[in-house]
């Protein structure tokens, strides 16, 4: 793998696992990072220099500009103005015209329409006259969500029957809403793909997930079929041409028989590629560093299958488990609280038998995400 011509100095808006991990993948390559983060326990903190402040402080942003080449973002909801006083100073990748079509999700949708990307049904709502017209247009079951700040299933509601809105209406009408036709799906997917300042992409297996209550539980990966991995790729394609993209971009899909729709895209690495660092010849990790700092991309392809489980809340115990080839624990040394996201295990197998083995010897450890993968296989 080619090398850029001398270690480069990185700076994150947030100190987060994505931070931390995009990081650890930088510093095989001789990298250095600061991170600006306003919580002062940033688990990045251990992988670099951490400024603690908020993202808006006029004198830290400054500061770590200062202390770096280039910057980057590791989620997509930091404010566009501080992207906008960081790229006064140094480059900013992705540029901020993606970050802002993915802050928005009207936006966001009107983009994939133009693109020809299929997806759900929806409407602009803006006051409950145009809740009423939105769902008349639409029809049951849909979701309705604010247009900025939602993730992990945060800040929607799915409404079934009429009696839905009101209470829909009441929860979410103070902010600026989106109605979505409620898409069918056999499952959820992404793609994950990295994009190099020459314009060379590399494209990653399509992974399998599962969610439960609105946050990813796992990933499977590689599962679908050359077909599907070859519609998705060219889904991925127009949006990081559009874009003249530079670093790693996620699309969320569901699987509606064979037909892929799209949900959102993350313009960043995402949870659902955490298997990439064991699982691919290069991980997502360190293809967003590469393609930020102007080197040649390294190889997606995938080395054998892997699972991702996400801990939330608390890491179970692996004890012996660890000893088994082929697992692999992430605690990203976060303090634990309902529902954070603390760590992940990776289990790699040789094909989906071996991988059946491997789950079943977790299956003492009582956690959604293990009794969710297992159910899955059988
Ligand atoms: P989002 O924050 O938009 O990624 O949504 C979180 C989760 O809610 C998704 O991963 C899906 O499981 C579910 N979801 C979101 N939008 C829809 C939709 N239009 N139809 C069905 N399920 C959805």
């Amino acid at each position: 793998m080619t090398h850029a011509p001398k270690p480069m100095k990185i700076a994150f808006l947030g100190g987060g696992q994505l931070a931390m991990m995009m990081a650890d993948a930088g510093q095989s390559l001789g990298d250095s990072f600061s991170f600006l983060d306003p919580n002062a326990d940033s688990c990045a903190g251990k992988s670099g220099e951490l400024l603690v402040a908020d993202y808006s402080d006029p004198e830290a942003l400054s500061q770590l500009a200062a202390s770096a080449d280039i910057a980057s973002y590791e989620f997509e909801n930091v404010a566009v103005d501080a992207v906008l006083q960081l790229q006064e100073k140094l480059p900013v990748y992705p540029s901020v015209d993606a970050l802002k079509a993915c802050q928005d999700r009207l936006e966001e949708k009107q983009l994939l329409q133009q693109l020809g990307i299929p997806l759900a049904d929806f409407a602009a709502v803006n006051s409950r006259i145009e809740l009423l017209a939105a769902i008349e247009k639409i029809g049951y079951p849909a979701v309705l969500k604010t247009r900025r700040m939602g993730y992990d299933g945060k800040g929607q509601m799915v409404l079934k029957v009429p009696e839905d809105l009101e209470r829909a209406w009441h929860k979410l009408g103070d902010y600026p809403l989106i109605l979505e036709a409620f898409v069918a799906f056999e499952n959820e997917c992404s793609m994950i793909a990295a994009r190099a300042q020459s314009g060379d992409t590399v494209y990653y297996s399509m992974s399998w997930n599962i969610h439960l209550q609105g946050v990813l539980a796992v990933s499977f990966s590689p599962w679908y079929s050359a077909s599907m991995q070859q519609q998705a790729e060219g889904l991925v394609k127009s949006i990081l041409e559009h874009f003249d993209y530079v670093g790693v971009l996620t699309l969320e899909l569901f699987n509606c028989g064979g037909h892929l729709v799209a949900n959102e895209i993350a313009p960043r690495v995402h949870n659902s590629g955490h298997l990439t660092i064991e699982g691919s010849t290069c991980s997502q990790f360190e293809n967003h560093i590469r393609a930020i700092s102007g080197r040649v991309l390294g190889s997606p392809q995938s080395k054998q299958v892997s699972v991702m489980l996400n801990w939330l809340g608390e890491i179970p115990k692996h004890g012996k488990l660890l000893v088994m080839p082929g697992i692999h624990l992430h605690d990203y040394g976060k303090q634990a609280r309902p529902g954070r996201k603390l760590g992940h295990t990776t289990v790699c197998a040789e094909n989906w038998d071996d991988m059946r083995r491997k789950l079943n010897a977790f299956s003492h450890l009582k956690n959604p995400a293990i009794q969710a993968a297992i159910a899955a296989l059988a």
